[in-house]
């Protein structure tokens, strides 16, 4: 099968093949690319409001492909968002990918980059001329926490973090806008578990609902503006429990 086939949008699929030189999906991507595509946040599908919540837990080797596997759908069902009108960076935090060394997080966010600025070059080419609000941010605490915050106050949609930075910005960062958060990723679940993130992440997950409350509802704003839900995938490699 191929990336269209499987539910990709063209346009993407082309930079995919001439940009990344990514030219057919890999096993992984065929099984969760379907999964993950089938309840877009599409303003103009109308029909669709009771779309389930979907949780995602992969597991594969290596060289799978298995961050293109959940880097794809986020870019993908992020775009259409630009057709809204209140949406730009003030919306703050969309997707927040998870990473249990700052080696893999610095990895990640190289590929989200390259997923992103693949979407600045669909602006030029296709009516399409609002994903400039689209950026992403790495926090690893590789730099100061002032411009970690500086950062998160300008509005970072996709941000790959490592556990314990992030909790810490949750806890600690009033500007941090994650009240819409839709995505989250849990890049090597397993390692992240066996390193001793158990906690943070529980923090994390209760951290993410608190703000969540007493916030504009996102999924009743997407909802209104004609379908869609919250999704949280959650990504492992190796073995599961
Ligand atoms: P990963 O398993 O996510 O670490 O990906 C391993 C490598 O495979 C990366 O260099 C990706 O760019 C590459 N890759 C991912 N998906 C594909 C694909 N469908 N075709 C060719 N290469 C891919």
């Amino acid at each position: 099968s191929t990336f269209e086939g499987l539910g990709m949008d063209p346009l993407l699929v082309r930079h995919l093949k001439t940009k990344m030189h990514v030219e057919n999906p890999t096993g992984i991507q065929r099984s969760c690319l379907p999964y993950m595509l089938s309840s877009p946040l599409d303003p103009d599908q109308t029909e669709d409001t009771s779309a389930p919540l979907r949780d995602v837990l992969i597991q594969a080797q290596t060289g799978s492909g298995k961050t293109l596997s959940y880097l794809l759908p986020i870019v993908q069902t992020l775009l259409p968002l630009s057709k809204l009108s209140y949406i730009d960076r003030s919306i703050g935090t969309l997707a927040i990918i998870l990473a249990p060394t700052r080696e893999l997080a610095q990895q990640i966010s190289k590929v989200v980059e390259q997923l992103i600025s693949m979407s600045l070059s669909l602006d030029e080419e296709d009516d399409r001329q609002f994903t400039r609000w689209l950026v992403s941010g790495l926090l690893t605490g590789g730099t100061t926490r002032t411009h970690e915050k500086a950062r998160l106050r300008k509005g970072v949609p996709i941000l790959v973090s490592t556990p314990g930075r992030l909790l810490d910005h949750l806890q600690n960062t009033s500007s941090f806008q994650c009240a819409k958060t839709m995505f989250l990723v849990l890049d090597e679940a397993d390692r992240l578990m066996d390193l001793g993130f158990e906690e943070t992440i529980k923090g994390i997950l209760k951290a993410l609902e608190g703000r969540r409350k007493n916030e504009i509802n996102v999924e009743k704003e997407l909802d209104e503006e004609g379908g869609g839900s919250m999704r949280w995938g959650f990504w492992g490699r190796g073995r599961t429990n």
